[in-house]
């Protein structure tokens, strides 16, 4: 879509302060984009969730592990008109359509045949007039979907390889009135140029969605890098109820970022056992082939 260098990406949601899964996605999106020349640019998606000052404190941690980017610093609130206009357009051109269901009802209606599971069963697809009228004299505001013109699509994963995922008619603006993150992202990468999209696999499955959906507005999808997430030892992804998982709480016991980066760097094969490293030094040893595929069980006493 322009001219603009070819660019990789962090997209955190500023929910609160990132943990070490967050941390060692980061640094795997800015390993992925150095060395293949791109441009590294982190994006805050704040449409929801967003906790007053954890953006800030977020860029303070990845920056202490050594990460840069390149400015602005990209928040998804300040691309409101944006999403509205490209919207505005799918709807002008009957890419959409108007959806009245409550959650509850998506999750009792029968599924369509063959409707892959989990896919919207399609209830609003194809309203009449008169059905329509009755929703709306319900007073109840609609959610906005793609019509979508196919049921799954497929998608090149620099570790999962080619991977096809179902294609529902998915929201892309909730009913009140917010742009889904599903739209956001795709219109966000497009518009910065990034064209590397690394981050957690528990979004594999919505990228399959997402390129269709880049595909639809011009723009071709990117090359995707879904990495493994990081769990606590019963095998759940981390979070905060696992302990000692932001920086904040690690340097409270006296591990600094440069060990926190070193550990992550180990259990991405870059380091040996109790070796320091840098981000320079990890750089150089980094070869996409050679990540571990499966998820990093983190143990807290890993850290004494
Ligand atoms: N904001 C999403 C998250 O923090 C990531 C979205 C993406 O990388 O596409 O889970």
């Amino acid at each position: 879509m322009s001219t603009q260098q070819a660019a990789g990406r962090y997209a955190p949601s500023p929910s609160g302060d990132l943990h070490v899964g967050n941390l060692r996605t980061a640094v795997l999106a800015w390993l992925f984009a150095r060395t293949t020349g791109r441009r590294f640019l982190i994006r805050m998606e704040n449409l929801d969730r967003a906790v007053e000052g954890a953006d800030a404190r977020q860029l303070a941690d990845l920056a202490s592990l050594g990460l840069d980017w390149e400015e602005p610093v990209v928040h998804q609130t300040d691309r409101r008109d944006v999403y509205r206009q490209i919207i505005s357009d799918l709807r002008a051109s009957g890419r959409t359509y108007e959806c009245y269901c409550t959650r509850r009802e998506i999750l009792e209606a029968p599924s369509a045949p063959h409707a892959p599971q989990g896919a919207y069963p399609g209830t609003c697809r194809d309203l009449t007039d008169e059905q329509r009228a009755e929703k709306i004299a319900a007073g109840r505001p609609p959610a906005i979907r793609i019509r979508a013109e196919t049921t799954e699509f497929t998608v090149t994963d620099l570790l999962h390889g080619s991977y096809t995922g179902m294609v529902d008619d998915f929201v892309i603006q909730r009913n009140d009135g917010t742009p889904a993150y599903n739209l956001a992202v795709v219109v966000d990468d497009a518009a910065q140029g990034v064209d590397q999209v690394v981050r957690g696999d528990d979004l594999l499955s919505s990228a399959p969605r997402q390129a269709y959906l880049a595909t639809l507005l011009g723009d071709g999808p990117p090359t995707y890098a879904h990495v493994p997430m990081v769990l606590n030892p019963e095998g759940v992804r981390l979070s905060k109820r696992d302990g000692a998982v932001t920086l904040a709480d690690l340097a409270a016991q006296g591990v600094s970022p440069e060990r926190v980066l070193s550990h992550i760097a180990r259990s991405l094969g870059l380091a040996a056992t109790g070796e320091t490293v840098d981000l320079a030094t990890i750089l150089d040893r980094f070869d996409p082939d050679e990540l571990p595929r499966a998820p990093w069980l983190l143990h807290q006493e890993e850290w004494s």
